[in-house]
């Protein structure tokens, strides 16, 4: 029989990561996540592979965010050459993520060896190198849903739509092994059906084992309307109150779907501010990527969005100005008031939002609006949980904006949604949580068991099962 082994965002969120091994000789890897958050994950993703890179045959990605692909360059490094498949779109937007990964490691390694030089240590190599990215690149080999493709010999595989960001997937493997087909089905990251652009996540009927993310194993997300709600009353104050409203964003996903509903609330004159800047260069070249797939978003979206003759997402809000330039950038520092900023990185760990909070967080006009999770450990957590004064740049900054945080934006399936898609596989295979932590997926376990009477197994780290 084949085997599965559970390598990474095992009882844990990042790092997704899973081998498959036919007795017939073929290996084919299921997603190369990173790691991320605290230190020992950085520490974890410089670790070898669990896996001689040489001897797979293939690898399959669910889709572009970095938990599921981060170390492919890694991959490259080690010298593995063979095809990396994923959805067109996931193919794309790899590539803004990765050689942004890539940047950003190369940066570290840098600043990290400043340091260390004067310590008398000796310095660090980055974890991979743009070249490593580009590498992993050139290796990609797009599929569209619904495709069946052959990845390895006796291994077929099919993407269907998972709704989370774009290009997404669920992925469908058939392994024939030794005569018999075992259908293998992994959930991806899910969507949450109640946010815009995104259609809703395939539903499957059949597999002979499934793996289910479980990132919000334990709770529902707030209905979407609420929250827009929230953020629309926030705007008025903020315009009330006369400052700029900051935004720290992921510049993919969340930052489109904030475009979308500032659109809408323009087009119903609820939108009180005069201009809406996006300061990301990586979110702006995302916003170029969804433009070119919108027959990907759901049928009502895609029809008022091409209906009313919009060809760019941008085209949604005709007061959004993208800044791509240092110079544009730094050009809105001079306003200070009536400005909504929406920038990265969206846990503020870097990027330009840093320094409009260095121009902003002091006023006591200022709105910021988190409309993400933010990490322990990251600057954007500090601001949420009430500091008092932060470090920017090696200066005291002291908080004097309203923080204001929104819960209902969610990219991910809430706990009935997670359910309401996994309830329609007949005969209940057995089901495996992944890609959550521990007590969400305890909760949704407990919710398995009381709602459909189907018992979930929680794999452990580097545990093996026979397909
Ligand atoms: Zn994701």
């Amino acid at each position: 029989m084949a085997l599965l082994n559970f390598l990474g965002a095992i009882q844990h969120v990042t790092g997704s990561c899973y081998l498959i091994e036919s007795r017939d000789g073929a290996k084919v890897l299921l997603e190369c996540g990173m790691r991320q958050g605290r230190r020992e994950e950085d520490e974890g993703n410089r670790g070898p592979f669990a896996f001689d890179p040489l001897s797979l045959d293939a690898v399959v990605v669910s889709h572009a965010h970095i938990d599921h692909t981060g170390l492919l360059p890694k991959l490259a490094a080690a010298g593995y050459r063979g095809p990396i498949y994923a959805t067109d779109a996931t193919c794309e937007l790899m590539e803004l993520m990765l050689l942004d990964s890539a940047y950003i490691q190369e940066k570290d390694a840098e600043w990290e060896n400043r340091w260390r030089a004067r310590a008398g240590k000796p310095p660090l190599s980055p974890l991979y190198t743009t070249a490593d990215a580009e590498q992993a690149l050139s290796q990609r080999r797009p599929v569209s849903y619904g495709e069946l493709c052959e990845v390895a010999k006796g291994v077929h595989v099919t993407f269907h739509d998972a709704g989370h960001i774009l290009g997404s997937a669920i992925v469908e493997l058939h392994v024939h092994d030794h005569g018999l087909t075992r259908r293998l089905v992994f959930s991806g990251d899910l969507g949450n059906t109640c946010s815009p652009l995104m259609r809703d996540p395939s539903i499957l009927t059949q597999a002979d084992v499934v793996l289910l993310e479980s990132t919000y194993g334990d709770r529902d997300h707030r209905c979407s309307e609420d929250t827009l709600d929230e953020l629309a009353d926030i705007l008025q104050q903020a315009h009330r109150d006369g400052g700029n409203v900051l935004i720290p964003s992921f510049s993919v996903g969340r930052t489109q779907d904030l475009i979308y509903y500032l659109g809408r609330f323009y087009q119903e004159g609820r939108l009180p501010q005069q201009a809406v800047f996006l300061d990301s260069p990586m979110a702006i070249r995302a916003n170029a990527i969804y433009s070119r797939f919108q027959d990907q978003f759901s049928p009502e979206d895609r029809e008022a969005f091409q209906g009313r003759g919009k060809k760019r997402i941008e085209d949604w809000l005709p007061i959004l100005r993208s800044t791509l330039t240092p110079d544009e950038s730094m050009a809105i520092n001079r306003i200070k008031s009536g400005a909504i900023i929406i920038a990265g990185s969206g846990m503020c760990t870097g990027g330009r939002i840093v320094h409009h909070f260095k121009h902003n967080l002091w006023r006591n006009d200022c709105h910021v609006v988190f409309p993400g999770f933010q990490a322990k450990g990251t600057l954007g957590r500090n601001i949420v949980d009430g500091a008092q004064s932060v470090k920017i740049f090696h200066q005291n900054v002291v908080v004097n904006a309203k923080v204001h945080t929104l819960g209902g934006f969610s990219a991910h399936a809430g706990q009935s949604q997670l359910i309401d898609w996994v309830r329609h596989f007949e005969h209940h295979p057995p089901l495996y949580l992944v890609h959550g932590e521990l007590e969400k997926m305890q909760a949704l376990q407990v919710a398995l068991r009381q709602q459909l009477n189907w018992i979930a197994t929680i794999p452990e780290p580097g545990e093996q099962i026979a397909l």
